[in-house]
């Protein structure tokens, strides 16, 4: 039924039961390779300043992104006749090299259906999954306040040593702020080049 593609077969578990989302059961790599080519589309499209981006969707076995609905900050959990399991964006060369402040909150906020976000920036394919379903923010205190782990980020940035963005390093630092959502709130990270296989390079601690 899932033409054999493990990740397809597990997004499926996945979206069915937040077990199969458990560190334990977390598989070594997830394969977007057969959408490099429309995720490389869009970030080659988007003007700067911009982040487009659609929802994932999975229908009979399949992955769809519904583009139509493109750009919308919330999901329902089932939408065309499949059941929404996450969000793919880009960010072009003038945006953040990482999942921002912004992402972070909107995939941690409590009404969001989806567990699995792609992010796309400075030709790396980054892939986040929330492990644990039991940990959020309240999707109340985010609308109040989008920016609401902005603050957090900003000094996570300044303790990496950050001060130049357009420096060498600010990538890595960039990355390593937004990492502390990522041990805080259990999720894991997959990542590389969109033409191959993302393999997981951050596994969450801790128990539920
Ligand atoms: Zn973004």
């Amino acid at each position: 039924m899932l033409f054999g593609d493990p990740t397809l077969a597990w997004l499926a578990r996945a979206a069915e039961d937040p077990i199969a989302r458990h560190r334990k059961n977390l598989p070594e790599t997830l394969d977007f390779r057969r959408h490099a080519e429309v995720f490389l589309h869009t970030f080659h499209a988007a003007p700067p300043g911009t982040e487009l981006g659609f929802p994932l969707v999975l229908r009979a076995g399949r992955l769809h992104f519904p583009e139509a609905l493109a750009s919308q900050s919330r999901y329902q959990p089932y939408i065309e006749g499949g059941r929404f399991v996450g969000t793919f964006h880009v960010h072009p060369p003038d945006r953040a090299p990482f999942f921002d402040p912004q992402d972070l909150s909107g995939t941690l906020r409590s009404d969001n259906a989806g567990f699995l976000d792609l992010l796309l920036a400075r030709d790396r394919l980054y892939a986040l999954v929330r492990s644990n379903p039991y940990l959020y923010v309240s999707a109340h205190h985010v609308a109040r306040n989008p920016l609401l782990l902005q603050e957090t980020h900003a000094q996570q940035l300044r303790r990496t040593g950050s001060r130049d963005p357009e420096g060498p390093e600010y990538p890595e630092q960039y990355r390593k702020a937004g990492l502390y959502f990522f041990h805080r709130y259990q999720l894991a990270l997959y990542e590389g080049d969109p033409q191959e296989a993302l393999k997981r390079t951050v596994t969450p601690t801790g128990s539920w």
